[in-house]
């Protein structure tokens, strides 16, 4: 095996392959970019070695630096981890070019794989089933919807050398084509330099199971079983589990026995996945295959006790593979929820933040974190913004689904908004624990998984405003003594009502504002109420120790967390976490003028371009902006029919969130 290895990649999977490596007695080497000089990856490793600037294009995508500190370090192979480099069949070659072992498969399977065009080809060559589809090389916009047109809508396009749900188009009508192909071509053009197409039949309730398969050299294959990756987001994944619920030994079979063809067809060696759709009557159609370790992989790691990190690398080393099929069993049952630094409530958008509070559930055998980050660690705009993986396994589904809920109930973050709030209430749905997987999961059952919020909310609405008066209380006598009048958290407003004190604080909340009004009925005893006259919505009282919040609610007692940065706040309780944001009192000179354009930034990105001129008058929803943020296409529409009067920025300039983007007048009425 190698003496030394170089990673070129960051973040968890960095992290992930060195720990295996580590465990191997492997040094390992870590390359990194100005935004990552003090990160986990970095830390972690044997030695490090600079890149270049923070955008990847610049740093972690040059073959050429990676490969000259490799050189420089004396790493005889180099593990591409996911994304970034690992499906350049270029830079395969190149590592092969400079006498390093690159990690993964050989280029030319790469290549074979890189284009789902040319995939399908192969595969259709080889007896892999396919959805039916148009995947050929004239790529004429009227080629292409007379195809569209010919099949049926729902149609999808996907990139050709797409990737990640990027370059990628639902389209449910001919006369939304045009408009649909040219933003995915769009896309596609900016994440991969391509913008080739290909137009698949849309399957609607299909659910994406994928075959993990390892080959090696030496011309053995073998399969570790399926992946059901079906709940997805913007078609990406958010919650993987192996096995697929309802998978029966026949179709398992017959699915990995045409993942293997799919690897033999293209010489294939080391760590893949052959991804399908999977109909409700079992039938099964080759989707690609990625020729990498994918960001899942855990879950399959979980349920065979195998480590394919050591498979990857024992198999790049020359050996042959460690087991063969027989030997491969399934044991117990595992879920991969990934949490990111998004907005849910927002169609999920990234954002960015400092990592101002971050706990982590304890590891056990039941339990394993993979992530890249620290508190303090900053999640920026120019990389994925996935803060951890969260794996569980237990014997069954059901007591891994309740590993799961527990897990994410755990899970403390803040300095930024995050999904963990949307994976527990999506786990917690009873579709999820009946196992009624599709792709579709998430938009069917939308109202049940944020509904959930809005009680969410009630709930701790009187935690808020208990919180606020004991930190207030707190503030108010550390003020006395340093005498900063400033502090945003003596926002309060007092006044005295027939001689009651009564405190307001002004919130935001699940994308509501809300006052909450606090008076005084008792020593330290509060009636709560979001309006000066209205119903008391609660009596609390209680005591605020460090970051624990010890309540009393209507006399039923709860322990909450508070995680507090700057002027927003966390709390967590049992089951659900939400933020808070304070609000400064509007003093009156801010401009009451409401007549916001709506049209602002809800990102910072880069505007990719411009719908329409300057002067032309729109319809409501029409498209007047896009912009790109982490590689994603973002449609900013008129909110309502009015005139684009002017736009602020130009094609390639880069915006910060809430950045005013158009001057927009809404049409008389
Ligand atoms: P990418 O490589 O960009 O991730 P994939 O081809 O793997 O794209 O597809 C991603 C997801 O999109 C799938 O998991 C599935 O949910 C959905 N999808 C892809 N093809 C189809 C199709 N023909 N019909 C319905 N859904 C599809």
């Amino acid at each position: 095996m190698f003496d030394k290895i170089l990673i070129a990649n960051r973040g968890e999977i960095a992290c992930r392959v060195m720990r295996t490596a580590r465990r191997l007695g492997i040094r390992t080497v870590a390359v990194y970019s100005d935004a990552d000089r003090h990160a986990l990856h970095v830390s972690m490793a044997d030695e490090a070695v600079h890149i270049g600037p923070a955008p990847a294009k610049e740093s972690y995508l040059v073959a050429e630096r990676i490969i000259a500190a490799a050189k420089k370090t004396g790493a005889g192979a180099i593990h591409p981890g996911y994304g970034f480099l690992s499906e350049n069949a270029a830079f395969a070659t190149a590592c092969a070019d400079n006498n390093l072992v690159f990690i993964g498969p050989p280029a030319s399977a790469i290549e074979a794989m890189g284009s789902k065009s040319a995939a399908k080809q192969i595969m259709e060559n080889a007896g892999v089933p396919l959805v039916p589809g148009y995947h050929g090389d004239d790529q004429n916009a009227a080629t292409l919807k007379k195809h569209a047109d010919d099949m049926g809508y729902p149609v999808l396009l996907k990139a050709t050398a797409g990737g990640g749900g990027k370059g990628m188009r639902q389209v449910w009508s001919s006369d939304q084509f045009e408009e649909a192909l040219e933003a995915a071509k769009r896309e596609s053009q900016s994440s991969f330099g391509d913008d080739r197409m290909l137009v698949e039949k849309y399957l609607t309730q299909p659910r994406h199971v994928e075959i993990q398969v390892f080959c090696d050299r030496q011309g053995n294959g073998v399969y570790l079983f399926e992946r059901d990756c079906s709940v997805q987001r913007r078609h990406q994944k958010v919650i993987e589990e192996a096995p697929a619920p309802g998978v029966n030994d026949t179709v398992r079979t017959a699915m990995g026995d045409a993942a293997l063809r799919a690897a033999r067809a293209i010489d294939y060696e080391g760590a893949g996945t052959v991804e399908f759709l999977l109909d409700t009557d079992d039938t099964f159609y080759f989707m690609e295959m990625n020729t990498r370790l994918q960001v899942e992989h855990p879950v399959t790691e979980m349920i065979t006790g195998q480590d394919l990190v050591e498979w990857q690398l024992r198999v790049a080393g020359g050996e042959a593979l460690p087991m063969n099929q027989n030997q491969l069993q399934i044991n117990g049952h595992a879920f991969e929820a990934r949490i990111y630094a998004e907005d849910p409530d927002n169609d999920f958008l990234p954002v960015t933040g400092t990592l101002s509070y971050l706990h982590a559930p304890d590891e056990s055998a039941h339990v394993r974190i993979d992530t890249g980050v620290l508190r303090g660690d900053e999640v920026s705009i120019y990389y994925d913004p996935m803060i951890a993986k969260l794996i569980v396994w237990d014997e069954n589904r059901t007591r891994a689904l309740s590993r799961l809920t527990q897990a994410l109930s755990e899970y403390r973050i803040s300095g930024m908004t995050t999904n963990v709030n949307f994976l527990y209430n999506l786990a917690s749905t009873n579709a999820f624990r009946q196992a009624e997987l599709d792709t579709g999961f998430i938009e069917k059952h939308n109202a049940e998984i944020f509904h959930r919020n809005e009680t969410d909310l009630e709930q701790l609405l009187p935690l808020a405003a208990l919180f606020l008066i004991q930190r207030r209380q707190q503030r108010s006598i550390a003020n006395s003594q340093s005498g900063d009048p400033y502090s945003p958290w003596d926002l309060a407003n007092g006044w005295n009502l027939c001689g009651a004190s009564i405190h307001d604080y002004h919130l935001l909340a699940n994308g509501n504002e809300v006052t909450l009004f606090a008076e005084e009925i008792a020593p330290d005893r509060y009636t709560i109420r979001t309006t000066p006259e209205g119903a008391s919505i609660a009596t609390v009282e209680g005591n605020l120790s460090g970051e624990i919040l010890h309540a009393d609610v209507d006399g039923h007692r709860i322990r909450a967390v508070v995680a507090e940065h700057d002027a927003t706040f966390s709390l967590f309780t049992q089951d659900s976490a939400l933020q808070f944001s304070l609000i400064e009192p509007d003093c009156g000179d801010a401009e009451t003028d409401a007549g916001g354009s709506g049209l602002t930034a809800p990102m910072p990105g880069t505007i990719v371009s411009l719908s329409v001129a300057p002067g032309s008058t729109v319809k409501k929803d029409q498209a007047v902006v896009i912009m790109e943020a982490m590689k994603m296409e973002h449609t900013l529409r008129a909110p309502s029919d009015g005139t684009v009067e002017e736009f602020y920025y130009q094609p390639g300039d880069l915006v910060d969130t809430g950045a005013e983007l158009v001057r927009f007048n809404t049409a008389e009425e």
